[in-house]
């Protein structure tokens, strides 16, 4: 087994006992984006990795550690798998010009790839699907967003996710605060770890994103953000705020939100779990008003976030919610030249009308065929011989229930298979 080729670590397969659930949670999500009005967009998985680094801002955990960056050995070109969906989304809506006298809702859905160290809920490729809205200055449209996740969960049937909401003002009231956080951390050297260190002066605010245990107490008793917001940015919190209350949404503030990535202003939220151990932030985001003009646009306000699909899939299976599968109506088994064809004919005719069909292959005896007709879980075994073929006819027999087989037509076959779906 040693000279195996393995998947790459962190990077699951998801097999084919998984897929429906999968497939669930992407249908419900396709009709949820749906009715809010929000329109697809597809980008490469490969951009540049400028792209990420001005986005994202080099100082942080994806750039300087998580990215996987790379020089292309045909042409030098520095390319990168992408980390995140806004940075290319933005990119996209930019190439394409997509925001000229337009705003636009956007989603999209996909692989992600982080070099973090795999664990449960942390994986190198994770799927996202994210939200934004580009072009939309007021609170109304923050509140949106998280009055729509509500709404996803309350449609995946989803509870035991909480709201954490945060404000990180604009550049001004940030200019302002990074000063008295260089200062607190400053007077605290000792304490600092590497990151820290490294960070204090190119990047302070992100100090307060530390994971490391023995930065805590520094990290609480810091200056809060909220002490330096202006009536702009108290404004806008206040209402998006409202907002949320007359809509019935449940919220704490967390004034320790910042959110690893850089381009974050205004409004940033988290939903968090406790369901899924340490990994429990669910789906997060917030209001970027900067991005679009730091990768090269025309200013314009924007918004979104992204969701982690494998902890939201983990949090439904935890929750017991039943996911339907999609049903194998027929499996066919036939033996004999005639009764091989017929067996395509009735196949194809079953399958026009609608319904999920297993043409039995690789031949073997009838009972052979029966037993893999079994393992099938399809719900009736339509079995075809030489006889049946001459008759025009197929004899049916459940899977599923002790019923007698039954001889019918194609199209007797066809109304019952359809009337017990
Ligand atoms: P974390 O603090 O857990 O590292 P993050 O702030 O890096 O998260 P975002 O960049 O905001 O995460 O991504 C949005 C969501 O994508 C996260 O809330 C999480 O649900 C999911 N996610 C992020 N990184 C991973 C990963 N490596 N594996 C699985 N899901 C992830
Ligand atoms: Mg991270």
């Amino acid at each position: 087994m040693s000279n195996t080729i393995q998947a790459i670590r962190g990077m699951n397969d998801i097999l084919p006992e998984h897929s429906p659930r999968w497939q669930h949670f992407e249908a419900v999500v396709r009709d949820w984006l749906a009715a809010y009005g929000y329109r697809e967009i597809r980008t490469p998985i490969v951009e540049q990795s400028a792209l990420f680094k001005r986005a994202i801002g080099e100082v942080t955990d994806i750039v300087e550690k998580e990215m996987y960056a790379f020089e292309d050995i045909l042409n030098g070109e520095h390319l990168a798998l992408r980390p995140e969906g806004t940075a290319a989304c933005v990119r996209a809506v930019i190439e394409h010009n997509l925001l000229y006298n337009t705003p636009q809702r956007l989603w999209y859905a996909g692989p992600m790839f982080r070099h973090e160290r795999p664990q449960k809920g942390r994986y190198r490729q994770f799927h996202q699907v994210g939200v934004e809205a580009l072009g939309f200055a007021g609170p109304d449209m923050d509140a949106e967003h998280i009055v729509m996740t509500a709404d996803l969960w309350r449609r995946l049937g989803l509870t035991d996710i909480t709201l954490e909401l945060n404000t990180l003002g604009n550049a001004a009231c940030r200019a302002r605060h990074r000063g008295r956080l260089i200062a607190h951390f400053e007077a605290h050297q000792d304490q600092l770890d590497a990151d820290a260190k490294r960070r204090l002066h190119s990047n302070p605010l992100r100090i307060l994103d530390t994971k490391n245990p023995a930065m805590q107490a520094l990290v609480e008793s810091a200056p809060r953000l909220m002490d330096d917001l202006d009536t702009d940015a108290i404004r806008h919190f206040e209402d998006v705020q409202g907002l949320l209350r007359s809509n019935g949404i449940e919220y704490r503030i967390n004034p320790r939100l910042v959110r690893g990535l850089d381009y974050y202003n205004y409004t940033v939220f988290e939903w968090v779990t406790d369901k899924l151990g340490a990994q429990g932030t669910v789906c997060a985001g917030g209001r970027y008003d900067s991005l679009i003009e730091q990768i090269g646009g025309k200013s314009a306000p924007a918004c979104g976030y992204a969701m982690g699909v494998e902890r939201l899939l983990a949090l439904l299976e935890g929750s017991g919610a039943v996911v339907p599968a999609t049903p194998t109506d027929a499996y066919i088994v036939h033996q004999g030249e005639a009764a091989t064809a017929f067996a395509w004919q009735v196949a194809n005719a079953l399958r026009q009308a609608g319904l999920n069909v297993v043409l039995h292959c690789g031949g073997g005896s009838f009972k052979a065929q029966m037993k893999k007709a079994d393992a099938s879980a399809a719900r009736y075994a339509l079995i075809i011989g030489d006889d049946e073929a001459a008759a025009g006819e197929i004899t049916l027999k459940s899977l599923r229930e002790a019923a007698e087989q039954a001889r019918c037509s194609i199209v007797e076959a066809t109304y019952l298979l359809q009337s017990r779906n």
